[in-house]
C-alpha cells in the first residue's frame, strides 16, 4: 500500500512538495490552519479591488518554470506571464532611477545616474551570472546535509566571494550612492543587511537585471491557483480551516497529526509552516532547536503593510516603486542591530492595476505599501496610524499629487496579524535570512534528527527565502522523502 504523507500548512513550499510527493506515489493529504491555501500568498478582494497580501515580485522566472515542467505542464498551461516595463522605478529625495526591462536600457540609465559607470555594471553583471548559474543550477539544488555540498570545483574557485560582502564588493565598484542602493536592493530579499551578506549572493542582481520583474495576470495569487489545481489533478487533498494542533510521535517515530481534536495517521510528516511553530508542536524531547538557538538568529524583517483602494489613478508611479528617499544604513541598524520601530523608513509601493487592469475597478488604482520593520515589535492601531501618516506623507511630498483624500477603503496588516495568521516567529514576513553562518548546512534541517520520518520545508530551512526557494524546498524535501519510499 502506498505511504500516506501528511503535510502540515499549504504554502508555496507546502504545495511543491504535494505535488512532487503525489508524483512519487504517496497518498499525500494538506492540513491548512487558514480558510483559504497559498500561506503568506494569500489574495485580499474588496470592491472590486484585488491585492497580493504578501510576495508581489515574480522573480527567476526559470524557476517556477522548471517547477511546472517537472510535471509535463508549462506556467502558460495556468496564468498568463508579462514582463513588466520598466521593472520598477527607484525615487530618491532629488531624483528617481527607472529601472529598465533590459540591461541595455539599465545600462542607459546608471550613464545618466554617473557618466562611465555602465562599464563596471557589464562586469558586475558578468560576475552575477556565472554565479546565477553556479548557484540555481547547483548549489541551492543540494538538500543542506554536509558542508561538503557547498565544495564543488566552481565554488572553490570563488571561496573569497563568501567572505567578501554584497556591500563591500558593490562599494569597490561604485561611488554613486543611489547606483550602491540600485545595486544593494536585491540582496534585501535575502532577509539580512548587504554588508551582512556574502557577495557571492551577487546571483540575486542577475535575477534582478538579468532576467527581469514579470508579472502573472491576476496578481501573484494565480501561481498558488495553479499549484493547487495541480495537486489535486495529482490526487492531492487539501484540508482547509484544519489547523494541526500536535505532531504525534511514539517510541521516535512519526504517527500522525491531530487536528480539530482528531488523531489523524500518517507515514510521514512534513512540516511547511514556520518551523519554530513546527517544532512547539512537538514535545519537548523531540525538538531539536532550543529558544536560545531561535533567538540568537538573524530573522528576516517583519513588515507594516497597507492595501489601498484608491478612487482615482495615481501618477508618476510604477507597477513596483522604492522609496529609498532616506538613510538606508540607519534604518538597517533599527531593524537588524538594535531592534525599534524605525524614525525614517524606507518603503516599498506596489500599484498592480498600472499594468494589470483586473486589479482594480475602471479608472481606480489598488496601492500596496509595504514599510520593512524589525521582527517581534509592539504592534498597536496607533503605531500602524503613525507610520501611514508618515509615508503617505513623503509619498505625496515626492511624486507631487495628494492621494489621501482618494482613499476609499484602507486595510493593514503587521506583526500581530503574522503571528496570528501564519503562526511566524515574532511575526517575521519571509523566514531566516540567508547569511555566510545561515546558509545550507547551517540552517534548521530538511529532515529531523529526532523523530524517524518527520520532515520539514519553507523558507526557514533550506534554501531560504522568497518564492523560487520555497518552491526549491519542496522539492528538495521530496527527494529525501523518496528516498525512504
Ligand atoms: C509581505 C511579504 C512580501 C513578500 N514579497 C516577496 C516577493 O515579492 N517575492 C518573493 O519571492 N517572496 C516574497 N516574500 C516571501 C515569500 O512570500 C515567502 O518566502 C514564501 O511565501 C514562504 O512560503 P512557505 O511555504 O515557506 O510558508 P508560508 O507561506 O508561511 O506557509 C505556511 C503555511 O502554514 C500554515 N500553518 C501555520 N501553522 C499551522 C498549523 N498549526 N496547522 C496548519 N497550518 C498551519 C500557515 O497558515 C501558512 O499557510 C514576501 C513575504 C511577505 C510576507
Amino acid at each position: 500500500m502506498n505511504k500516506k504523507v501528511i503535510i502540515i500548512g499549504s504554502g508555496f513550499s507546502s504545495l511543491s512538495a504535494s505535488c512532487y510527493l503525489a508524483q512519487e506515489g504517496f497518498k499525500v493529504e494538506v492540513y491548512e490552519k487558514n480558510s483559504t491555501v497559498g500561506g503568506r500568498a494569500r489574495q485580499l478582494q474588496r470592491d472590486g479591488f484585488t491585492f497580493d497580501i504578501g510576495p508581489s515580485w515574480y522573480w527567476m522566472p526559470d524557476i517556477f518554470d522548471r517547477f511546472f515542467a517537472d510535471f509535463g505542464k508549462k506556467t502558460s498551461d495556468y496564468y498568463q506571464l508579462d514582463k513588466l516595463s520598466p521593472a520598477y522605478k527607484i525615487f530618491f529625495s532629488d531624483d528617481t532611477m527607472t529601472i529598465g526591462d533590459s540591461l541595455e536600457k539599465i545600462c542607459t540609465e546608471f550613464e545618466r545616474v554617473e557618466r562611465g559607470s555602465s562599464d563596471p555594471l557589464l562586469k558586475f553583471m558578468g560576475k552575477a551570472r556565472e554565479n546565477y548559474e553556479i548557484a540555481i543550477n547547483n548549489i541551492v539544488l543540494r538538500p543542506g546535509l554536509s558542508p561538503f555540498e557547498l565544495v564543488t570545483k566552481d565554488t572553490v574557485l570563488r571561496v573569497d566571494q563568501f567572505f567578501k560582502t554584497i556591500s563591500g564588493e558593490v562599494r569597490k565598484n561604485f561611488k554613486n550612492a543611489k547606483l550602491v542602493s540600485a545595486l544593494e536592493f536585491p540582496v534585501l530579499f535575502l532577509g539580512a543587511k548587504p554588508s551582512k551578506t556574502p557577495s557571492f549572493y551577487s546571483f540575486m542582481n542577475f535575477a534582478d537585471f538579468g532576467l527581469g520583474t514579470w508579472h502573472p495576470k491576476g496578481g501573484m495569487y494565480e501561481i498558488i491557483k495553479a499549484m493547487r489545481q495541480l495537486a489535486e489533478s495529482l490526487g492531492v487533498r487539501i484540508f482547509t480551516e484544519s489547523p494541526v494542533e500536535k505532531i504525534r510521535v511514539a517510541d521516535g517515530k512519526v504517527q500522525g497529526i491531530r487536528s480539530g481534536g482528531t488523531d489523524i495517521d500518517g507515514d510521514i510528516v512534513l512540516s511547511g509552516a514556520d518551523y519554530h511553530h513546527s517544532e512547539s508542536l512537538l514535545d519537548e524531547p523531540y525538538r531539536q532547536y532550543s529558544e536560545t538557538y531561535w533567538d540568537n538568529k538573524t530573522f528576516a524583517p517583519s513588515s507594516l503593510l497597507f492595501y489601498i483602494g484608491f478612487k482615482t489613478k495615481i501618477s508618476e508611479v510604477a507597477h513596483h516603486n522604492l522609496f529609498f528617499d532616506t538613510d538606508f544604513e540607519r534604518h538597517a541598524q533599527e531593524i537588524y542591530d538594535t531592534p525599534q520601530w524605525p524614525s525614517n523608513p524606507l518603503f516599498y509601493a506596489n500599484f498592480p492595476s498600472k499594468t494589470d487592469d483586473g486589479m482594480a475597478p475602471e479608472g481606480a488604482e489598488a496601492g500596496f505599501f509595504l514599510v520593512p520593520i524589525a521582527p517581534g515589535l509592539e504592534d498597536t492601531p496607533e503605531l500602524r496610524d503613525q507610520y501611514f501618516d508618515l509615508i503617505m506623507q513623503r509619498f505625496e511630498k515626492i511624486t507631487g499629487q495628494e492621494i489621501r483624500s482618494q482613499i476609499f477603503f484602507k486595510e493593514s496588516f503587521c506583526v500581530n496579524d503574522f503571528v496570528s495568521e501564519y503562526n511566524s516567529y515574532k511575526g517575521n514576513a519571509y523566514g531566516m535570512a540567508n547569511t555566510l553562518m545561515q546558509t545550507a548546512f547551517l540552517r534548521p534541517g530538511l529532515r529531523s534528527k529526532k523523530v524517524k520520518n518527520l520532515y520539514f520545508t519553507g523558507q526557514l530551512t533550506v534554501p531560504g527565502p522568497g518564492v523560487p526557494p520555497s518552491l526549491i524546498s519542496g522539492k528538495l524535501v521530496s527527494q529525501l522523502i523518496a528516498k525512504q519510499k
